[in-house]
């Protein structure tokens, strides 16, 4: 069975990387898809996003959109990513996000991804001792 990367027209030679995102939808259903990233899709999408994620963690901004770096208001969420990076250990993530960058980072989702049952088999996890832990970023190998 061919892989693809969500990203790229074509069946991608190797192993992919695959995050399994999930998040709530105004009226409280659980969204959740699968995104799978060659290794140039998952640097260019995946490192800059984590990159300011883990920049925002460790300033200990607790009040801010991980993303962007707003100040965080009421209608804010969680964004739960699980990240499998291949042959690497897998990581939940967990991000508050400001409306408008859950927004935008949930249209490249669905736009790119597998919708997945809403079943809780994607159990969100405190995830700040995971970053702490990670060291270093999901930077696919060149
Ligand atoms: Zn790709
Ligand atoms: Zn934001």
């Amino acid at each position: 069975m061919a892989q693809s990367c969500g990203y790229c027209d074509k069946p991608t030679r190797g192993p992919l990387a695959s995050v399994y995102w999930a998040w709530f939808s105004p009226d409280h259903e659980r969204i959740a898809y699968r995104v799978k990233y060659c290794p140039a899709h998952a640097k260019t999408i995946l490192t800059n996003l984590f990159k300011s994620w883990l920049s925002r963690v460790e300033e200990d901004f607790g009040q801010l959109c991980l993303t962007c770096g707003e100040l965080l208001e009421q209608d804010d969420a969680t964004l739960w990513a699980r990240v499998y990076l291949p042959g690497q250990e897998e990581r939940n993530i967990d991000a508050e996000q400001c409306g408008s960058c859950m927004s935008l980072i949930s249209a490249d989702v669905i736009e790119h991804g597998t919708k997945l049952k809403n079943r809780s088999e994607f159990a969100p996890a405190r995830a700040n001792e995971t970053w702490a832990a990670i060291g270093i970023l999901p930077v696919a190998a060149d």
